[in-house]
C-alpha cells in the first residue's frame, strides 16, 4: 500500500519516522478515522471540524488549509484499488530534542494510509455481540483524539481476553463509552447517550445519530447514565467509524433486552445505510 509520510507518496515499508519523533517519545499528537465509501469521504466536514479541534487541542499549528487536507486525502485514496476505505491520519508534534515541554521550533509529521474497510459481519448485525463492563481508568481528556492511547489498548484487551467486541467503560458509576466507540441504550422506545464532556470523544457518528433520530422520530436525549441503567436497557447500541450502528446482545454474560437486536437499531441501522447512499 501507498502512504503519505511529509509530503510524499510512498510505499508503506518505506515510510520511516526518526526516533525522537514526539508522536514515538511522548504520544504527542492526534489521529482521525474516516470512513471511505464509493471512493467518498463520508461526513468529510465533521471529520475535518475535528481533526483541527484536536490539533488546536494540543496547540499543533494546523499544517495544512482544509482544501489541502482533503487534496492529500484523495491522492491516497486514488492509489487504493478498494471503492470502500477507512482512511487514517496520524499529525504529531514533530522532531525534537527529548523534553516534555513543546519545543520552539518543531514542524508537524503528518502520515496519512489507508485500508479496507472492514465491517461488521452479517452474523454480528444478526445476533449483536458481547461486551464487558470496565471501569474508565483514561485520563480526563478523552475528548481529544489524541494517539495517546494506552487506556484504550488496555480496555481492548480486556474485551480481547473476555471474548467481547468491546469494553463498555464506566467512570463513578456512570457510563462513558467502548474502547474505541460510542455507546448508546433505548429504554422505551427513546435513544440515551453520554453527555459530549471531556469523558467521552465525541464520535462523528454522535451528530449522525442525532439527526438520524430526528428525522426518524426518535426522541433522544444526553444525560448521565448509570451502571443500572445500562443493564436495565431495552437496547444497547455502539457506534464508529468501522462499527456503524452495531447492536450489543451482552453484558457481562448478561442478556441486553431480549438478547437479540431490536427496533430502535434496526431503524438506525437501515438510516444509515441511507445516509452512506445519499
Ligand atoms: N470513542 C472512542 C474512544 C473512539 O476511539 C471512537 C472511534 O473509533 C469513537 C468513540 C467513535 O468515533 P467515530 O464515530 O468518529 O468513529
Amino acid at each position: 500500500p501507498i502512504v503519505y509520510l511529509n509530503g510524499t507518496l510512498t510505499p508503506l515499508s518505506e515510510a520511516k519516522i526518526p526516533v525522537l519523533d514526539r508522536g514515538f517519545i511522548f504520544g504527542d499528537g492526534i489521529y482521525e478515522v474516516i470512513p471511505i465509501y464509493g471512493r467518498k469521504l463520508f461526513r468529510a466536514e465533521q471529520h475535518m471540524a475535528r481533526l483541527f479541534r484536536s490539533l488546536a487541542a494540543i496547540g499543533i499549528t494546523n499544517p495544512h488549509t482544509r482544501a489541502e487536507w482533503m487534496a492529500l486525502i484523495e491522492q491516497v485514496v486514488r492509489e487504493h484499488p478498494a471503492d470502500d476505505q477507512m482512511v487514517y491520519l496520524h499529525i504529531t508534534r514533530g522532531v525534537a530534542k527529548r523534553a516534555h515541554a513543546f519545543p520552539k521550533e518543531s514542524t508537524p509529521t503528518v502520515f496519512i494510509m489507508t485500508n479496507p474497510i472492514v465491517l461488521p459481519s452479517a452474523a454480528a448485525r444478526q445476533s449483536g455481540v458481547q461486551c464487558v463492563s470496565m471501569e474508565d481508568k483514561r485520563w480526563l481528556h478523552c475528548e481529544i483524539k489524541s494517539i495517546s492511547l494506552l487506556g484504550n489498548v488496555l480496555a481492548a484487551q480486556n474485551a480481547a481476553e473476555h471474548d467481547a467486541v468491546e469494553s463498555i467503560q464506566f467512570r463513578d458509576g456512570f457510563l462513558t463509552e467502548g474502547s474505541s466507540s460510542n455507546v448508546w441504550i433505548v429504554k422505551d422506545g427513546q435513544l440515551f447517550g453520554p453527555p459530549k464532556d471531556n469523558l467521552i470523544l465525541e464520535g462523528i457518528r454522535y451528530g449522525l445519530i442525532e439527526e438520524l433520530c430526528a428525522a426518524c422520530g426518535i426522541t433522544f436525549s444526553a444525560c448521565r447514565i448509570t451502571h443500572a441503567e445500562v443493564f436495565d436497557a431495552d437496547e444497547v447500541l455502539l457506534t464508529s467509524a468501522t462499527k456503524e450502528v452495531l447492536p450489543v446482545s451482552s453484558i457481562d454474560g448478561k442478556p441486553v433486552g431480549k438478547g437479540v437486536p431490536g427496533p430502535i437499531y434496526d431503524k438506525l441501522y437501515a438510516a444509515y445505510q441511507e445516509a452512506k447512499a445519499a
